[in-house]
């Protein structure tokens, strides 16, 4: 299998990139602020609870997090591999990733980070926010806290997987195809 980690800022380009990855490399989607967000749709008991910390811009519970992961991992045991995006989110997340992994024989191949300067993630969200109807899109002392909240409890996450010797970095800033041409060549070197 092989199972990648899309990591960056919010902004940073994780959901475009991951649209073109899952299609060519024919990878599972487990993108958590796209399930959160449909459990919010569909207003179900975890939506309800995911809600506050969604809006305001602030970190699920891991535990939350955790669970909901797990869940689709056991859905796919059958599938060419995973494609996580937005998750993990705290070196606790990327802990209890590689447990579940382990426990099914699996391991993560390897994280594919998109780094973007903070001016241009700032810009790129508030072109976002007239489409996206995302709340947490929408002003700028959310989009600044979820900058800080990377920075802070996210950011770590790139260590852990840099201590893995699965780190590789890709410059977020640029054409989508040329982004997407450098992430496919770090992913195809992973597929041997
Ligand atoms: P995203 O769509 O990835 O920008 O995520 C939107 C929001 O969902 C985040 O600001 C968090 O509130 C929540 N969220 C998504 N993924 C995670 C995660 N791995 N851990 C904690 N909260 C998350």
């Amino acid at each position: 299998m092989l199972n990648i980690v899309l990591f960056g800022p919010p902004g940073a380009g994780k959901g475009t990139q991951s649209a073109k990855i899952i299609e060519s490399h024919s990878l599972i989607h487990i993108a958590t602020g796209d399930l959160f967000r449909k459990h919010m749709g569909e207003n179900t008991e975890l939506g309800q609870l995911a809600k506050s910390y969604m809006d305001a811009g602030n970190l699920v519970p891991d535990q939350v997090v955790i669970g909901m992961v797990e869940d689709k991992i056991q859905e796919n045991l059958d599938a060419n591999g995973f494609i996580f995006d937005g998750f993990p989110r705290t070196v606790n997340q990327a802990d209890a990733l590689d447990k579940m992994l382990e426990k099914h024989g699996l391991s993560i191949s390897g994280m594919v980070a998109l780094e973007v300067p903070e001016d241009e993630l700032k810009a790129r969200i508030k072109e976002r926010a007239k489409t996206s109807g995302r709340v947490d899109d929408q002003d700028d002392e959310k989009i600044n806290n979820r900058i800080q909240v990377y920075n802070r409890e996210t950011s770590p996450v790139a260590e852990y997987y840099r201590n893995q010797e699965k780190f590789t970095a890709i410059n977020g800033v640029g054409s989508i195809d040329g982004i997407y041409d450098a992430i496919n060549s770090t992913i195809t070197s992973l597929e041997v």
